[in-house]
């Protein structure tokens, strides 16, 4: 083992049996032949979802109902977890005080869910710390499990790891300050060659409030951490070879892809692809990590490495991929073009909104047309209304769409490419609504109607990459 730290991250699936623990601890044993390790981890399979769930249903629930409920709750995360545990942990002292802490943060987690119940109020702030309880009961699995196989290690929220928060709750952004914190309460465990586990995803703000990094942190989580570290790589180990070339759903020809750029990598994951969170690039680029996506059953492969460097394929494009669940909306009116200053006051009010505006294009002075997340329709347009308030305006949406984003660094140098896509589109009847202005030399990206979408994909792919 050399001095140099690795970041290991396991996802929901990767934590989702004793089985699959089993082959962490296995991963987690050969990295350290080479590298002290630091352990990221997702809650286990599906929980979080399930708190989710939760807590929107418990606070709808008839007071009566509430602590019924809440129990139900946690004998049925109990038993997942202690399944797990059985599975993956044999030693009975170190199984006993895995279940210990899993046991008195259930029974924290019931009494909070009854509160939310009787108040019937869940807010972002609340939603945060019921789904910081997935993470929290995983790291003491995972820890349990390396343990057991005779390697040290030791469970720590986000926050206990270092990593401190703003308090934007379900979206919070980390402070400059975890370039200490984060240091200084993990290296004591690194250097006596302990494996901290690090709970991915949940975090707190300067006050010990919880928060979380959006849904799929747990990547940024050892983003961040391989950055402050500055570890030699940080690998995002899934139930996935690596990167494909486009939904395996959507085109059975998908392809592994071997390596990617920064750049191409952060425009596959803002537009569709669910192979890693776009967030997690920046903090790895700062730092100029390696990311490398791969299999938990094929952890000796190479999978797909994420890099600086451009490299140009003969193929060109490297990639398709389709957003879904995106909407248009398209603003005219007279006043636009008249009031100095107005795109800025829509956009700076989309920025206090917190909306994130996927593609824009304008085509005159006053249209201008911009993609938004479907569940950001209704908050989109009372931004533009604030923004907008003079001048006569038209706002329509369209919801029946999806963002179709062809990806590789060769396209910027190499004519034609938009023409052919154009082409491809067309001949699968499909009209162009919108393409975006001032895209990444890495991505064209473009609007289709829904029902030509997957179509368009294969299409694609088909003529720029299986061939
Ligand atoms: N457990 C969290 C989620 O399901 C974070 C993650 O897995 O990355 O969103
Ligand atoms: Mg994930």
């Amino acid at each position: 083992m050399d001095e140099k730290i690795i970041v290991l991250k396991f996802g929901g699936f990767a934590v989702s049996t004793g089985e699959n623990i089993k082959r962490i601890c296995a991963i987690v044993k050969k990295e350290r032949e080479k590298h002290k390790v630091v352990v990221t981890v997702s809650a286990l399979y599906g929980v979080t979802d399930e708190l989710v769930e939760i807590s929107k249903k418990i606070s709808n629930l008839p007071a009566i109902a509430v602590e019924d409920a809440a129990k139900k709750f946690y004998d049925e995360i109990l038993a997942l977890h202690y399944k797990t545990v059985k599975e993956c942990i044999a030693d009975e002292k170190i199984l006993n005080v895995a279940m210990e802490k899993i046991k008195a943060l259930l029974e924290k987690l019931r009494i909070t869910l009854i509160g939310i119940g009787y108040l019937e109020e869940i807010n972002p702030k609340f939603m945060d710390f019921v789904i910081s309880f997935g993470e929290k009961m995983s790291i003491h699995i995972v820890s349990g499990a390396l343990n057991d196989i005779g390697i040290k290690a030791y469970p720590l929220t986000g926050y206990e790891a270092g990593i401190i928060t703003d308090s934007n709750f379900s979206h919070a952004r980390p402070l400059p300050v975890i370039n200490e914190t984060i240091n200084k309460n993990l290296m004591p465990l690194i250097e006596k060659d302990t494996v901290p586990v690090v709970a991915g995803f949940i975090a707190a703000d300067i006050k010990g409030t919880a928060t979380t990094l959006g849904r799929g942190g747990s990547d940024y989580t050892a983003a961040l951490l391989a950055k402050h570290l500055k570890a030699v790589e940080v690998q995002i180990i899934k139930d996935v070879e690596g990167v494909l070339s486009a939904d395996p759903k959507i085109t059975k020809n998908a392809k592994l892809i071997r390596q990617l750029s920064y750049a191409e990598a952060m425009d596959l994951a803002l537009f569709g692809a669910k192979v890693m969170y776009s967030r997690m690039i920046e903090p790895a680029m700062e730092a100029n990590i390696p990311v490398r996506v791969k299999s938990i059953f094929k952890p000796d492969d190479e999978g797909t490495v994420i890099v600086k460097k451009e490299e140009v394929i003969d193929r060109i494009v490297k990639a398709v991929t389709m957003m879904k669940d995106v909407a248009i909306i398209n603003i005219k009116g007279v006043g636009m073009a008249e009031t100095p200053g107005i795109m800025g006051k829509i956009f700076s009010e989309f920025g206090n909104r917190g909306i994130n505006i996927i593609m824009v294009s304008g085509s005159s002075e006053s249209n201008l047309s911009l993609v938004v997340k479907k569940s950001d329709i209704e908050n989109t347009v009372e931004a533009i209304t604030t923004g907008l308030n003079s001048g006569m305006r038209k706002i329509d949406v369209m919801d029946n769409v999806r963002i179709i984003a062809v990806i590789g660094a060769g396209m910027a140098g190499s004519k034609g490419v938009a023409a052919k896509i154009f082409k491809i589109v067309a001949d699968n009847d499909a009209s162009i609504i919108m393409i975006a202005q001032g895209s990444s030399e890495v991505n064209i990206s473009f609007v289709v109607e829904e029902k030509f979408s997957e179509d368009v994909v294969k299409a694609i792919h088909e003529k720029f990459i299986e061939k």
